[in-house]
């Protein structure tokens, strides 16, 4: 009989990777699948906040290429510009490549075994579960799936689609040493460069990751607000660029994160923050907490099942839901919303840093503090 695994994690991003860590770490034999030969770059802004860095059990400065104190926040009217600094690094600039292999070469030191190349393709459930996958079968008693903004594990094991995925286009641009030298001192977020979304310019080592991203899946040309953008940042020469598009999963599934023995994480499971489609950090989270429950629950696949969901509803999914509101209000209330943040924006952006380096979390009320705030300046 093959050897039967206690758990596999389907997919080797941040979400996968951490999660197989600590599952070694914590004993349990874990088997790290991922279609793709490591390490292999992810369409991805590559902007980590702190609250995630501060997290991980391990040192990553290795694959830091900058740290960015202070970020800035700039709308369509000029006069509107909010910066905040911290003592901290607000944003760590990653690679994505070296970022995800990193930590899967830490997952493998703790005993997870790596199978690179390795396609899931379909998954059949019995006593234990087998996944079938382009080069031979695997046996687990669980799978966790970490396989991303697609993820087919969750099709094969019976989800249906409640998420919702928005597009976003990533370009590694390369720029004269002039203009790389007066962007790369800065992170920023350029809100209302694209309509209900962001444009950013995240300066990495040598290059800028420039991107583009609508809250919205309305017919808009991400092109040419990408190009917009250029302009907007005053690159005159663009020496070499890639472009990369690819969809962020940014509001939670409905219909719940286990089933059947298998867990949902990261992107599969739509994590990613419906503000700011930050998604790093709490992929990171979301595998740490399956660990967790797997843990605890002893080889008790339902118990184990139970407890994942229950650290989500406590750790996870209240904030998630205030940022789902707060992101429909943000992205879809422009002017009310430009009108509060010249009176409001210096709150706001410190309260969003203060979020983002993991020194609070957005409070649940935020919202009906927001419509209170707003009758108040109208009546
Ligand atoms: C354009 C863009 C910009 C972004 N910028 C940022 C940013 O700056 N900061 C931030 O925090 N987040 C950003 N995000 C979101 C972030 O990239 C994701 O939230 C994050 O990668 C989710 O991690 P994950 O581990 O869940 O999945 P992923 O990182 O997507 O990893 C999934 C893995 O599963 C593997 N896989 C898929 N199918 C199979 C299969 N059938 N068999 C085996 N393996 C499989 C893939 O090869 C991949 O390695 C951005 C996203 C996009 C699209």
């Amino acid at each position: 009989m093959s050897h039967i695994f206690d758990v596999a994690v389907i997919g080797s991003g941040p979400a996968g990777s951490l999660a197989a860590y600590q599952l070694a770490s914590k004993g349990l034999s874990t088997v790290l699948i991922d279609k793709e030969s490591l390490p292999r770059y992810k369409t991805c802004g590559g902007g980590f906040v702190f609250r995630g860095r501060r997290n991980l059990p391990f040192d990553i400065s290795d694959v830091v290429e900058r740290e960015f104190y202070q970020i800035h926040l700039y709308f369509d009217r000029d006069d509107l510009v909010l910066t905040t600094e911290r003592e901290v690094p607000v944003i760590s600039m990653v690679m994505r490549d070296d970022f995800d292999h990193f930590i899967v070469n830490k997952a493998i030191e703790k005993g997870a075994v790596l199978k690179e190349g390795h396609k899931l393709n379909k998954l059949s459930f019995g006593e234990a579960i087998t996944l079938h996958t382009d080069q031979g079968d695997i046996m687990t008693k669980m799978v966790v799936a970490a396989d991303g903004a697609l993820s087919p594990t969750a099709k094969l094991a019976g989800w249906s689609e409640t998420r919702n995925l928005i597009p976003a286009l990533e370009y590694e641009v390369e720029v004269s040493p002039e203009d790389f030298e007066r962007l790369s001192s800065e992170v920023r977020f350029d809100v209302d460069s694209i309509p209900y979304g962001y444009a950013w310019s995240f300066p990495k080592k040598n290059h800028l990751s420039l991107g583009v991203a609508s809250t919205r899946k309305a017919r808009i040309d991400l092109k040419a607000h990408y190009r917009a953008y250029l302009d907007k940042l005053g690159i005159k020469e663009v020496i070499s660029e890639k472009a990369h598009g690819f969809q962020i999963p940014v509001a939670p599934r409905t219909d719940g994160f286990f089933r059947n023995g298998v867990f949902l994480i990261g992107d599969a499971a739509g994590f990613a923050d419906p503000i700011t489609a930050e998604g790093i950090s709490n992929a990171l989270k979301s595998g740490s907490l399956v660990a967790e429950a797997i843990a605890q629950s002893e080889g008790d696949v339902s118990l184990a099942g139970a407890r994942y969901e229950e650290l989500l509803k406590e750790q996870l999914l209240p904030e998630l839901n205030t940022s789902l509101k707060v992101a429909q209000w943000f992205y879809g209330q422009k002017k009310i919303r430009n009108f509060l943040m010249k009176k409001y924006g210096d709150r706001f952006i410190s309260a969003m840093t203060d979020v983002f380096i993991g020194e609070r979390s957005l409070p649940t009320d935020l919202m009906a503090s927001l419509k209170k705030k707003i009758k108040e300046l109208v009546y």
